[in-house]
């Protein structure tokens, strides 16, 4: 089997809250996703998707993916797309670094293999460890009185972890952590995701005001060294995100004990057979993990799905199902969230069918 061509395709993504703020002042009102479409010889399609978190969250930018795709797509026409790691070599090779410009490549390379094994991804990648995965809700940051609102009716539509975006003023971020608390139950979780947004003074003034609420401290500084200052300096438990994109960042923060949790962003490390990686190199370390990617549509969901539940059900901390949050639906069969929680297909590969009348034609085609 030989891939025979690639197709881009550009699809804008609308939020149904209209827009998504975290720290800083950013913000992302429409996001801007990159469909991938492998063709091979023998007839069968592999789909992926990449959709960064506008281009100020990592370093990473939509218009990165399409431009890295035309860069290095070429180069893998001829290849077996069922060879990944063979694959994953070669594009590491082609172009340095840019890993989320390989994520959508590797997902599709996924959902090829699963077709030709007819097997769903997640058993590909270790197997169905449970029949669902619980989801978080990220809540866009507001005053403290919207967000404990919106996360109160996120609440009643089943959801039982909140990732809530703080990482502005330490006082107003105070207010965002007691006020949300405050509208959940015991056995809810309560992550307070600064997203880098805290100077170390910063970070110290709100570990401290709230040591003694339930709540986990999330990527509070910039760099590691920052963030393991505070960690240093709290007993509330500790996530780390951003700074979190490679087996090497996760071997050093679990040597330092930098964190009790990691996130593990597919695209950040690079596709699927990266994060299989980082996620079984965190199962051995003992370090539970939220696995998702930065933003996305139905092919997203679907991919986080499947490597969610392949994870042991007591290293899955929470994922997410970014295809609630936007508008558009891109593709049939992905997971639809029910009581807080979603599953993977049972169908072959990602077990999704792409809604090629809402993909439109391709932006850029291989020769
Ligand atoms: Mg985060």
């Amino acid at each position: 089997m030989k891939i025979a061509r690639i197709k881009v395709y550009q699809i804008d993504l609308p939020l149904h809250e209209g827009k998504y703020s975290w720290s800083e002042g950013k913000y992302v009102d429409v996001f801007d996703s990159t469909v991938v479409e492998i063709e091979t010889d023998e007839g069968v399609t592999g789909y992926g998707e990449v959709c960064p978190l506008g281009p100020a969250y990592l370093p990473a930018y939509a218009r990165g993916v399409r431009a890295g795709i035309e860069e290095l797509a070429p180069a893998l026409v001829g290849d077996d797309p069922r060879q990944l790691s063979v694959i994953n070599h070669k594009m590491d090779r082609e172009l340095k670094g840019h890993p989320y410009v390989k994520s959508a490549i590797d997902m599709a390379l996924w959902d090829i293999l699963g077709k030709v094994a007819r097997m769903p991804v997640c058993e590909l990648l270790g197997g169905r460890y449970s029949e669902d995965v619980q989801l978080y809700r990220a809540i866009s940051q507001r005053p403290a009185d919207e967000m404990a609102q919106n996360v109160a009716e996120y609440r009643a539509e089943g959801y039982r972890r909140f990732q809530l975006k703080v990482g502005g003023h330490p006082d107003e971020d105070i207010a965002r952590i007691v006020a949300v608390r405050d509208v959940l139950e015991p056995g809810d979780k309560l992550i307070a995701d600064a997203n880098t947004g805290w100077l170390m003074h910063e970070a110290m003034r709100v570990i401290n005001a709230v040591k003694d609420v339930d709540v986990y401290i999330e990527q509070p500084c910039s760099s590691y060294e920052e963030c393991l200052s505070i960690r240093r300096n709290t007993t509330l438990p500790f996530v780390l995100d951003e700074v979190i994109d490679s087996t090497g960042a996760i071997l050093q923060g679990a040597s330092d004990g930098g964190m009790d949790v990691v996130n593990i962003k597919i695209s950040k490390f690079g596709g699927l057979t990266r994060a299989k990686q980082a996620r079984d190199l965190c199962v051995s370390l003992g370090i539970a993990m939220t696995l998702e990617d930065s933003w996305g549509g139905d092919i997203v969901t679907a991919a986080i799905a499947h490597l969610a539940q392949g994870t042991p059900t007591e290293f899955q901390f929470t994922s997410t199902d970014f295809n609630s949050y936007v508008t558009t639906s891109i593709a049939e069969g992905a997971p639809q969230r029910s009581g807080g929680r979603m599953s993977a297909s049972a169908d072959p590969g990602l077990g999704i069918r792409p809604r090629m009348e809402v993909l439109g034609d391709p932006v850029w085609t291989s020769g």
